[in-house]
């Protein structure tokens, strides 16, 4: 049988002074989701959204990562999608297949779990 591939979490945490993550206690939340759900890691940027993302999205993402469900906590998914989308298409990866974003703001840290648990298990059930 082969092993269900673990979906890969990208937290993006808004350079930190977002008060819309000001609930969210950072390192709390992402020990839960690397320790405590069936990811395959689960890592932490603090603004995807500069240039600095674009680049770190460039060297991260990999051409043939097809198969690669990708997990993005961060703010609205029609945002993620306006500026993540050409990153992945670049790579030759289909955000809209690949990725799941999720709107973590304005949670306190049980409910930004929460979110990310129902997603993960979801997909390791199908
Ligand atoms: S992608 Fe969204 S959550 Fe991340 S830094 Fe930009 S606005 Fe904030």
């Amino acid at each position: 049988m082969v092993e269900k591939k673990r979906p890969r979490f990208i937290m993006c945490f808004c350079t930190g002074e977002c008060p819309g993550f000001a609930k969210l206690e950072l390192w709390k939340f992402i020990n839960f989701v690397r320790k405590e759900l069936d990811v395959e890691y689960a890592i932490i940027h603090p603004q995807l959204c500069v240039d600095d993302g674009d680049r770190f999205l460039k060297d991260y993402l990999k051409a043939g990562d097809n198969n690669v469900t990708y997990i993005i906590g961060g703010c609205d998914p029609k945002m993620q999608r306006k500026m993540f989308k050409d990153a992945f298409a670049e790579k030759g990866l289909e955000f809209d297949k690949q990725v799941i974003s999720l709107d973590l703001r304005n949670l306190e840290t049980s409910e930004a779990m929460k979110k990310v648990e129902e997603v993960v298990n979801k997909l390791m059930a199908q």
